[in-house]
C-alpha cells in the first residue's frame, strides 16, 4: 500500500530524509518513532504528498507519486490524514464537520450525509454528539471528531501525526483506543507516535527513523531488545 524506495527530501541544503526505504502492506500498521527532527512528519507528508520528494520513488495506493500523470487529488481522495492540531471549524456542528468534504467531494444529500456521519460518528464513539459544536467537546472529543471526519471520505490508508501531543494524559487513552480500534478493523495506517506501549502494541511494523534515515525496524520487540546504540538510547530515555 506505501512502498518507499531509496526516497530522498530536502528543504534547500538540508537533507532531511537521505534515503528512505519502507514498505507498508494493506491492512498493516506502522508505527515511526525517532528523536525530533529525525524525519518522522516529513516521511509521513510525502506520502499524501504534502511534501514533494527529491529521489528515489514512492508508490502509495498503487500510485507512483513522481508519474508524470499522478494526479494529487485522486491521491488525496485515498488517504486521510490527522494531525496534532485538528482544526475543525467552529461554526459547524460535528455532523457538519465531519460531513463537509464528501458533500463537497462526493455531493451526497442531506440523508446520506447524516447517516455517513452516524456511521463514523459510532466509530469513534461520539454518536450522541452530532450536534454539538467543537468548542462544547473536550480535546480528546475534538480529536476523534478529526478522526471521523477523515474517516468519512473512506480513506484506504490512514497517516497520524502525533494526534495524542496536545492532550492531556487522560484524553490521550481514549483516541488511541479509536486508533487500535481501527487496526483491529484491517484499516492501514501509518503513524508517527511517542507512544512506544501503543506503538509495541497495535504497529505490525515499528520504524525507527534517526537523522533521516530508517535506522532499525522490525515488530514491536525490538524495543526489547535494540540492535543499535541509537535505538538503545532512544528507548531508555523513555521519549
Ligand atoms: P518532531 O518529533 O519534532 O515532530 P520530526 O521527526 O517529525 O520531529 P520533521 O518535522 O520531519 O521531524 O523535520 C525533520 C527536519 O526537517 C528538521 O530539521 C526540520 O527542521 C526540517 N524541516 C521540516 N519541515 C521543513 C520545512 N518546511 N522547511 C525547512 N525545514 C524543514
Ligand atoms: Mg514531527
Amino acid at each position: 500500500m506505501v512502498s518507499f524506495r531509496d526516497v530522498r527530501k530536502s528543504f534547500g541544503a538540508l537533507e532531511v530524509l537521505k534515503g528512505i526505504d519502507l514498505d507498508v502492506m494493506p491492512g498493516q500498521v506502522a508505527a515511526l518513532i525517532g528523536r525530533s527532527g529525525s524525519g518522522k512528519s516529513t516521511a509521513l507528508r510525502c506520502i499524501n504528498g504534502l511534501e514533494k520528494i527529491n529521489g528515489g520513488e514512492l508508490t502509495v495506493c498503487g500510485r507512483n507519486l513522481r508519474a508524470r500523470d499522478f494526479e494529487l487529488r485522486e491521491l488525496r481522495k485515498e488517504v486521510g490524514i490527522v494531525f496534532q492540531s485538528y482544526n475543525l471549524f467552529p461554526h459547524l456542528t460535528v455532523e457538519q464537520n465531519v460531513t463537509l468534504a464528501p458533500r463537497k467531494v462526493n455531493g451526497l444529500d442531506a440523508s446520506e450525509s447524516r447517516a455517513l456521519a452516524a456511521e463514523v460518528l459510532e466509530q469513534v464513539g461520539l454518536s450522541d454528539k452530532a450536534s454539538s459544536y467543537p468548542e462544547q467537546l473536550s480535546g480528546g472529543q475534538q480529536q476523534r471528531v478529526a478522526i471521523a471526519r477523515s474517516l468519512a471520505m473512506r480513506p484506504k490508508l490512514m497517516l497520524f501525526d502525533e494526534v495524542t501531543s496536545a492532550l492531556d494524559p487522560e484524553l490521550t487513552g481514549e483516541v488511541l483506543r479509536v486508533i487500535g480500534k481501527l487496526a483491529a478493523g484491517g484499516m492501514t495506517m501509518v503513524l508517527v507516535t511517542h507512544e512506544m506501549a501503543f506503538a509495541r502494541q497495535v504497529a505490525d511494523l515499528v520504524v525507527y527513523m534517526h537523522q533521516g534515515r530508517v535506522w532499525e525496524a522490525g515488530k514491536g520487540t525490538m524495543l526489547d531488545d535494540p540492535q543499535t546504540v541509537e535505538l538503545r538510547q532512544f528507548v531508555g530515555s523513555g521519549l
